[in-house]
């Protein structure tokens, strides 16, 4: 499992780093979340393989984290096998719509088909699509589906405020409201736990030779060694170990409302948009500095938090050290403070193209 950052600038795409977007590549597929203009750029300059997206995940409908989304589906169509997997993807209320109409009106057709779930939020702030049924109702445009588009649906909280978007294989989505300036969602990517170690020295000592018997057991069987012993799993394998969690935030000034189903979590990442000294510009865009997304990480019990989503001003370290000026500020600045308020050791910050390896648990 890994995340790939193919966009971690806030605001638009510039030459330095694109607008908004991570993929989690994973066992069965690429889950893209976010998609700024551009993405699909960024995506062939990638080590991934556009036509392995099977699932996109939309935190807010913000330009910097949707623009790139109806010309990355169009090009997908054009260069897709015509097996390619359907598209599923999910996101605030007026998602499909937006899809919907960019496809109508350019008059483009997918070589693929598509379904878009929306996540309906009432209580995030006032004027804001998704406030109430019949305008969230006509923003989702129920009425005629594109000629790729297959019925989607509409997700409601449960009764922990929690949306449980989907499950796929050993994964399972949910989500969370973040405060922002409009709807914003976090997401959890959940791995089911996963079976303990199996020990092959017992199982030598019984005499049992490597083969499908090991396999049986793994797999939850009672097997029967040579003198008529039964072994059970638990004879032989090490407690479940739990299955990863990775947790990518939209923008936020209040990421607190994902606490409890993100606790835990192997990876977070988290929007720094603005140095610690600019809180109060911060907090009134919506955002959040260093301190804020480590403050989170702490709360969380997080084992790496990996910053994302830097202001335009903030130059990577490397350009500077090749032809900048002493005074221009490098997302080093929002590293140190970050780790500051997190473990020192676990804080990275995101740079395009970059991959973060998500290993499976040992114990
Ligand atoms: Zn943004
Ligand atoms: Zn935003």
């Amino acid at each position: 499992m890994e995340l790939h950052f193919l966009g971690t600038g806030s605001c638009y795409p510039s030459p330095d780093r694109g607008a908004s977007c991570t993929v989690l590549r994973h066992e069965t597929g690429c889950w893209m979340f976010d998609c700024g203009e551009g993405t699909q750029i960024q995506l062939m300059k990638s080590t991934l393989k556009p036509g392995r997206i099977n699932k996109i995940f939309i935190t807010h409908l913000h330009g910097d984290h949707l623009f790139g989304l109806p010309g990355l589906l169009c090009t997908i169509g054009l260069n897709c096998a015509e097996n390619k997997q359907p598209i599923e993807i999910y996101g605030p209320v007026g998602l499909r719509k937006y899809i919907r109409l960019s496809l109508e009106l350019s008059q483009s057709l997918l070589g693929f088909s598509y379904s878009v779930t929306e996540l309906q939020c009432f209580d995030s702030g006032p004027a804001l699509p998704g406030d109430d049924v019949e305008q969230a109702h006509s923003l989702s445009g129920f009425d005629s589906l594109h000629p790729n588009e297959t019925q989607g649906g509409m997700i409601l909280a449960n009764d922990s405020g929690v949306w449980e978007v989907c499950r796929e294989g050993t994964l399972t989505v949910s989500a969370a409201p973040l405060k922002h300036r409009i709807t914003c969602f976090g997401f959890v990517i959940q791995e089911q736990q996963l079976p303990g170690k199996l020990d092959p020295n017992i199982l030598k000592r019984k005499g049992i030779p490597p083969g499908p018997l090991y396999a049986k057991i793994k797999n939850g069987e009672t097997i029967t060694a040579p003198d008529g012993s039964l072994i059970q799993p638990t004879d032989v394998m090490g407690l479940p170990r739990p299955g990863r969690k990775v947790v990518i935030l939209g923008d936020t000034c209040d990421s607190s409302r994902i606490t409890d189903i993100a606790f835990d979590a192997d990876v977070v990442v988290h929007e720094a948009t603005l140095e610690n000294e600019l809180m109060a510009q911060c907090i009134d865009h919506g955002h959040s500095t260093p301190e804020m997304a480590g403050q989170l990480a702490r709360k969380i019990k997080a084992k790496k938090l990996v910053l994302t989503h830097f202001s335009q001003r903030y130059k990577r370290v490397s350009d500077i050290e090749e032809n900048g000026t002493d005074d221009a500020v490098t997302v080093k600045k929002l590293l140190l403070q970050a780790k500051k308020a997190f473990l020192p050791g676990s804080v990275v910050v995101a740079d395009d193209f970059m991959v973060i390896q998500i290993s499976q648990k040992r114990e």
